[in-house]
């Protein structure tokens, strides 16, 4: 049904196979290039902070963003370790062929940055309060592409890939969302809403996406800074 209503443009991204679907009539290159453009700016990210998420890494590029996406989680070594675990997960997903649909949300009941159709029905087994299994062992993800909002995807090259690791989030470690009190502001300061416990944070997709982008800002501002010689 899909391939009725839905343009495909094939491209290559640093070697793997990106498939931008776009409503048919009503597709453009412009977006085949901001999408691949929103994929290696998360890929890079990823390449960036991973490494610098270790336990004995007490700098602030890495721990204010700990404290500010995680809600300050009692146990640091235990949530970086989480923390690493979804990201290394996210990271090779979004490192192999995808295939990524660009479509225009605001008219939607419910507009979104972005979505992963959730099939997931039945049993299902927590992981460290992470849906991992039905019980019968089978691994649970979301089904299909991932969607992401054309004019997130063409005018805000900040957020894009933010929403690209969230979404990611659902579709492959069954991340979740907590209304309000899980999603940042649009600019990334600070939550909608009070309220998110620390262990919520964990499980909540927002959290990871604008933590990559933080980490990754403060870690090449703090970089880039002339050296200073005393
Ligand atoms: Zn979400």
């Amino acid at each position: 049904m899909a391939g009725r209503w839905y343009s495909e443009t094939k491209i290559l991204v640093g070697g793997t196979t990106l498939i931008v679907k776009q409503v048919k009539f009503h597709g453009s290159p412009a977006v085949v290039y901001q999408v691949k453009n929103s994929l290696q700016t998360a890929r890079d990210w990823l390449r960036c902070v991973l490494p610098e998420i270790r336990t004995n890494n007490r700098q602030a590029y890495l721990t204010d963003p700990l404290s500010e996406c995680f809600k300050d989680p009692p146990d640091k070594a235990a949530a970086l370790s989480t923390i690493k675990a979804v990201l290394t997960t996210i990271g090779l997903e979004l490192g192999r062929n995808l295939s990524i649909k660009v479509r225009t949300s605001a008219n939607d009941a419910r507009p979104a940055a972005g979505y992963v159709r959730p099939y997931f029905k039945g049993p299902r087994e927590e992981v460290g309060g992470m849906i991992h299994h039905t019980e019968k062992g089978q691994e649970i993800h979301r089904r299909g592409d991932i969607h992401l909002d054309k004019s997130i995807v063409m005018t805000n090259l900040e957020r894009a890939p933010v929403v690209l690791i969230h979404e990611a989030g659902h579709k492959f470690i069954n991340l979740r969302d907590f209304g309000p009190r899980g999603y940042f502001n649009r600019d990334g300061k600070g939550f909608r809403a009070d309220g998110l416990t620390w262990q919520e944070a964990l499980q909540n997709a927002d959290s990871y996406g604008w933590f990559v982008s933080k980490v990754f800002r403060k870690k090449t501002q703090k970089r880039s800074r002339p050296p200073v010689f005393s």
